[in-house]
């Protein structure tokens, strides 16, 4: 059952901010190729910032714990989250230029993206003290790995300190030390990153759906206190003692997937501090995802949590 408004724990985010300059082109240039974008546009990004708003969406009492630098892109970021009703307290700004990504969009709604880390770079451990100051045992933290991997770690130790459940996204894709993995409910990954980091421990386990399922149930194995793998338009695989449960995913026409991950972990978050199980809380990021997927965009692309239904139908 939710919990009331007044019972709300927070979702404090602990990550990055880019500026996206987004660029649709017919296809993907090869090796030493030119191709012209058809359009270019600059928007607010970064894993953290777009999980920030998703969860502020949704309904969630969202907190933004970040860098940016002292230009306009850090404006555009700052006053994106802030419209969506995001606490900006914990952001610092530093003597470095934003962070910012080029993302290119071929006209199936697939992505590249080439990311600029800049002020990203700059968050650290102490920052993450000077929010878990304010921490409660209610509160869900969520950290990714576009920000220096020493600072997802004391992300996590501080919410093991006070109780807070702690959610990472393990993206882009790297390798989890066993400590950090031993915290993560849940550790929220897409199936090439949920493959490196069974490969990293050894495992292969193949590409196949079983193959799939097993590899959701080998990040609970090698510690995940739960894992979730998300698969796109077939929706997520929820790992835990419990076992291994398909989500599907609304079927929807796809425009432009950008920040489809982070509106799910987002959404996510905001379903867990409002007290729902992990897989209701995963069915509504699903669906809050796909929604997503319909619009172009990441921030622009997520909906009010009064709306779901409606982009859905
Ligand atoms: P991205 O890197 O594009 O942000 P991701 O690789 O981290 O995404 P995905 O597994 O592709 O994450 O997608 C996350 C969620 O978004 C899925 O669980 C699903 O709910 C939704 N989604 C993504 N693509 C589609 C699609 N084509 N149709 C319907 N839903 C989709």
């Amino acid at each position: 059952m939710s919990r009331t408004e007044a019972e709300t724990g927070r979702v404090v985010v602990v990550g990055s901010a880019n500026a996206d300059l987004v660029l649709q082109v017919h296809h993907r240039p090869a090796p030493g190729e030119t191709v012209l974008a058809g359009t270019s546009t600059t928007t607010p990004g970064g894993k953290g910032a777009n999980q920030a708003v998703a969860a502020a969406r949704m309904g969630g009492r969202a907190t933004f714990v970040g860098c940016v630098g002292r230009d306009g892109h850090a404006r555009l970021l700052q006053s994106s989250m802030h419209e969506a009703g995001v606490d900006l307290a914990g952001v610092a700004v530093v003597d470095a230029p934003t962070g910012h990504a080029v993302i290119v969009i071929t006209p199936d709604g697939e992505n590249s993206i080439i990311v600029t880390p800049g002020a990203n770079s700059s968050l650290d451990a102490d920052a993450v003290d000077r929010s878990a100051a304010r921490w409660t045992g209610d509160d869900v933290v969520v950290a990714q790995l576009e920000i220096p991997m020493e600072t997802v770690t004391r992300a996590a130790r501080r919410a093991a300190q006070v109780g807070a459940r702690f959610v990472l996204n393990a993206a882009p894709a790297a390798a989890v030390a066993p400590e950090v993995l031993a915290l993560c409910d849940p550790l929220v990954v897409n199936e090439d990153e949920a493959g490196v980091i069974v490969a990293h421990a050894g495992v292969d386990l193949g590409a196949n759906l079983e193959g799939i399922k097993a590899t959701a149930a080998a990040l609970t194995a090698l510690g995940a206190r739960s894992a979730v793998v998300t698969l796109g338009p077939e929706g997520a695989l929820v790992a835990s003692a419990a076992g291994v449960e398909h989500i599907p995913a609304p079927r929807v026409r796809a425009v432009d997937t950008t920040g489809a991950g982070d509106g799910f972990v987002g959404a996510l978050a905001a379903r867990l501090s409002r007290g729902d199980s992990l897989s209701d809380a995963a069915r509504v990021a699903a669906a809050f995802a796909s929604a997503a997927v319909t619009r172009l965009g990441a921030q622009s692309a997520y909906v009010e949590e009064s709306a779901l239904e409606a982009v859905l139908s």
